[in-house]
């Protein structure tokens, strides 16, 4: 565990997990699926850049949109169209073509799983079912927030056994696009339990979800393993736009449950400087 900013986490009540990188390995690898279909499209434009510099752009854009809902970098690959002479489209149907590309990519693990071929923890952020395990003994409320669709975030958290440590509070992407964003669900958690932002840590891999926890005075970690290869060591580039989002902390995976305990709780609620 690296600790990035010199915050002590004081009185944790609640724990926003993000899914996909988080929790969740099922769609590890979706950005090798995004980001060469969203060069592909930018190529075709009239003025479009050579193959290099468009796979850049839309690796930029992608990184730093991870986190919302998938729809918000398709508008981004649209506007991207309509500057070099390209039409105007509807971004649902960018959406559309990347959700079946990734299907076909990761149709085979979730049938795995659900033929039980596959054990759930083997595609899972190491660590990450007793972590949850024993936040639920520690009477926390847990909250899963997911820029995937809600649909699909529910059907993969019950094919990975997840669904239970949630109580319900499972949040995907819906068609309202304010309605389940992070920053709407951290909203909700804090009107529900009416707490102030300084009781919410929050854990995941990409930039919004560091930045939503931030900004209501929040703990916030930084999954920053390889997603490919988890436990085999630091993710240099996830390491580095994750500090620069503002994460207090970053881990690898979940395998030092202690060191993550003891820094959330100090073996305490009420922990105090
Ligand atoms: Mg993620």
């Amino acid at each position: 565990m690296i600790f990035i900013s010199n915050r002590k986490p004081k009185y944790i009540q609640s724990v926003l997990f993000d899914f996909d990188g988080t929790i969740s390995l099922i769609r590890q690898g979706w950005q090798d699926v995004m980001i060469p279909y969203f060069a592909e499209v930018l190529l075709k434009t009239p003025h479009a850049g050579t193959a290099q510099e468009e796979y850049r752009c839309a690796t930029e854009f992608i990184e730093l949109t991870t986190g919302k809902q998938t729809i918000y970098q398709c508008m981004q690959l649209n506007d991207e169209v309509v500057k070099r002479g390209g039409d105007a489209v509807d971004p649902s149907l960018y959406k559309n073509e990347y959700s079946k590309r990734l299907m076909l990519h990761i149709e085979h693990r979730r049938q795995s799983l659900l033929s039980g071929v596959t054990d759930p923890d083997h595609m899972m952020i190491p660590g990450a079912r007793r972590f949850l395990e024993t936040l639920v003994e520690r009477n926390l409320n847990l909250y899963l927030a997911s820029g995937t669709d809600h649909e699909y975030v529910m059907e993969e958290a019950s094919l990975l056994d997840v669904a239970k440590y949630f109580k319900g509070n499972i949040f995907g992407a819906k068609d309202d696009l304010l309605l389940n964003s992070k920053a709407m669900v951290i909203q909700k958690i804090l009107k529900e339990q009416q707490l102030s932002g300084t009781t919410l840590a929050g854990f995941g891999d990409g930039y919004v979800e560091i930045e939503n926890v931030k900004d209501v005075g929040g703990i916030a970690i930084g999954i920053a393993g390889h997603e490919a290869n988890p436990s085999t060591g630091w993710d240099e580039w996830k390491k580095r736009r994750l500090t620069q989002a503002g994460a207090d902390a970053l881990v690898m995976d979940f395998t030092d449950i202690d060191a993550i305990i003891d820094y959330l709780f100090k073996g305490g609620f009420y922990e105090t400087d």
